[in-house]
Formats: C-alpha cells, structure tokens, sequence
C-alpha cells in the first residue's frame, strides 16, 4: 500500500453534516453550512474576524489582492519559496511579483531584508501596493515585524496562510488573523479539506463585503442584473461547507498528531546532516508536512536519493517548493535575498506526514532512511574534514537544528 505525503482524512462527522444540507436542498453556493462554516472558523481564530468562503486559496488571494487595490503595473512583494497560488493572482491582476528569501531561523520571510528594501522603496518613491508573506509548512511568519512594517510603510498585507491554520503565532494568536487579511485553503492536501475550497479572512468588515460581492459576479442591488464592475463565481459551494464544517470539529486533534508525527521524525533521525525545519521558541507551527535537509557531506546521500529509494518503495516525499525566482514563468523577477531558499530547495524534502498514516507506516518510512543513510555513511576521516563553506550555510539549511 502506497504512503502518501498528505491525504484528506474525514473525521467521520462529515457526512451527516452533508446529509442535511442535501435534506433541505442547500445544495448551491448558499445555505446554513456554508454560514456555520464561516462562523466556525472566525470562531477558530479568535471571533474577532469576518471570514468569507471561497472556491479555493487562490481564489481567496485574488480577491484581497483586488480588494487592496492591486492592479496593473503596481508591485506586490512575496516570498519566493511558496506554491504557485500563492504568486499566480499577483499576475492575475496584471502587476509584478517581487521575491523576497526566507529567513534560516524560521524559513519564513526574512523580514530585515524586507525592511531594508521597504525602506530604499519609499526614498525612492515605488512602494509595492501589497506585501504577501507566505506562512511555510504549518510556520506562522512573524506578525508583529510584518505588521509594524505595513503600518509604518502604509502598505497593505495580506498574509497567505494557506498552510499554517491551526498554528499559533505568539501569545495565544493563530495563525490566519494577520494582515488587512489572511488567506486559507482547504484543498484535500491540507491539514482540513472541505474537498477543495478557501477562505479569506480579514478584520475589516468593509473588505468582508467586499469579498462577497465581487465573488457573486458583481451583482448591483437591482431585480434585474446590474453590474458597475466586474467579478467573479468563488463562492464556496455549502455542500463544500458541510465538509469543512465536519473537519473543523477535528482541527485541534489533527494539529496534535502532525506535530506527534514530526517529533517522531525527528527523534528517530537525529544524526549530523539532517536538520529538521525550526520553530522560533514561543510559536506553535503545525508540522502541515515533516521537513528537513540532507547534507550530503555529513551523510553520503542526496534529498534526490532518498526520495527516489523511498518511490521505489511506494512512499511519496517531495522537494520543498522550487522558489518562483527559479521558475521559467518568472524568470527575470527581482529576488531579494542570500538564496537561504535556494539551498532549501536544492536539500530540503518534505516527509509523508498525513494525520491518518500509521505508526507502522511511520516506522516504514524511517527504516528505509535508515538503512540507505547506514550504507552511505562517509568514513568518520572525510566527515571531520566536510565543513559548509559559508557562514550563512552553516546558520542556515544546513547546520542548526
Ligand atoms: C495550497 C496553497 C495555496 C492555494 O490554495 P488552493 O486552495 O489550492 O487554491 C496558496 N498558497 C499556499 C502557500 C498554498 O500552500
């Protein structure tokens, strides 16, 4: 049987909550569901949100990029090491993606360099109309630094939090409170799933409207349709919403064994080489996915080869994100950054983490590490003599833990 890196896993409260929206045939993009949905997950997060249930997480961030006022030849400002969705709207809406590096102590953005740039922009009068920092793998980025930024820069931020609901920032904040709005998704990967869907939330009740308006087709108040701009279908379907609602009640649940899956993960492969993904002290990330790098002089082997020797075993891992510096598509983008992403990506694998794989499975998947990393290991007279060349490789992807 194939381990997978992250399947959807019901709860079992999910079809029931289905049932009775077939039972009063809210079967459309409206209904109780879909309006328990949103008020479960503004719950969630503090209640002090308005949520707005959309068909996807791109979806969610095309809209506050609109809503922000992005538009054609403006800059949007993002981390480069993300997936797609959470670059694709800034071209949407016709404007410029700027990529920003992460930082080695968090892997989310690296937020001096951002200041720094935020600073020589406004001297030169080209702020970028919206910053997207993007929280990594279950990791919130750190809100307080972003924020203060924002205000002080008077840019908008929307924070894509596409991976991280369920974690905490600092203090008892969650992650997906942040910005002008922060954006979620429930595609079957994720750490819930209401079988594909997304959400933005934002703390102004004007964007809120907003949101719902322009992802209804722009309707004008009028019997027949009248339209003074353009919008978009992205509302969520409330059959969609009876599953998110099901997997809500199982959030908590489903954070604690993704993080139990990753202190396995880590516990049974501390050796020198593998360094796990950090989690700044005062944070709760999820662990979404299990990641870690592979130094290949310390360990003998490549990400490359333990990931094709765990496919030939049926079990899937993958590369962290390729950074959208270094895809064709962007190719020519400006990049701010000392390529800490770039090293991430070139060593970093991310491990089946899914809530519903087994302990046995688990155990499966650490035994074949183990036993390509015992063959490979170097003898101890090239490991004391393999250092990292640079000093940023030794703070960063590969040194510390
Ligand atoms: C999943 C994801 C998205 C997009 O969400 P969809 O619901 O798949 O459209 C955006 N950003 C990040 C970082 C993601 O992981």
């Amino acid at each position: 049987m194939r381990i997978h890196l992250s399947r959807p896993h019901m709860s079992g409260h999910e079809e029931a909550r289905v049932a009775e929206a077939f039972a009063s045939n809210f079967v459309a993009p409206i209904g109780p569901q879909l309006d328990a949905f949103e008020a479960a997950v503004a719950a969630y997060l503090g209640g002090s949100v308005h949520c707005v249930a959309l068909s996807s997480g791109s979806a969610a961030l095309h809209l506050a990029l609109r809503i922000a006022g992005v538009g054609p030849g403006d800059e949007v400002w993002v981390s480069s090491m993300t997936f797609a969705g959470g670059v694709f709207p800034v071209t949407y809406l016709g404007a410029t993606p700027r990529f920003f590096d992460l930082s080695p102590d968090s892997w989310t953005i690296d937020t001096a360099c951002l200041a720094k740039e935020l600073a020589k922009a406004a001297k030169e009068g080209r702020l970028p109309k919206a910053i997207v920092p993007t929280d990594l793998y279950g990791q919130s980025v750190d809100l307080d630094a972003l924020e203060a930024l924002a205000r002080h820069h008077g840019v908008r931020l929307v924070v894509d939090s596409a991976e991280s609901l369920g974690a905490v920032f600092r203090n008892g904040r969650k992650a997906g409170t942040g910005g002008d709005a922060a954006i979620l998704s429930f595609n079957g990967n994720k750490i819930i799933t209401s079988s594909g869907g997304g959400m933005l939330v934002t703390r102004h009740e004007s964007w809120a409207e907003e949101a719902r308006f322009l992802a209804s087709q722009a309707r004008d108040p009028a019997p027949h349709y009248a339209h003074s701009t353009f919008g978009y279908n992205y509302r969520l379907s409330n059959i969609c919403a009876a599953i998110g609602l099901g997997q809500m009640e199982v959030l908590e649940s489903r954070v604690a064994r993704r993080r139990a899956i990753f202190a396995r993960y880590k516990s049974a492969l501390a050796r020198p080489g593998l360094a796990f993904m950090p989690e700044p002290s005062g944070q709760r990330a999820t662990r979404w996915l299990t990641t870690l790098t592979i130094d290949t002089g310390q360990t003998g082997t490549s990400r490359e080869d333990i990931r094709r020797m765990l496919l030939d075993h049926q079990i899937e891992a993958r590369p962290l994100w390729k950074p959208m510096h270094m895809q064709p598509l962007y190719a020519g983008a400006p990049y701010h950054g000392a390529g800490v992403d770039e090293r991430l990506f070139a060593h970093g694998l991310c491990l089946p983490s899914g809530s519903d794989m087994t302990e046995a499975q688990q155990d499966e998947v650490i035994a074949r590490i183990e036993t390509l990393l015992d063959a490979r290991r170097p003898p101890p007279i090239f490991r004391a003599f393999h250092r990292p060349k640079r000093a940023s490789d030794r703070a960063g992807a590969m040194g510390k833990v």
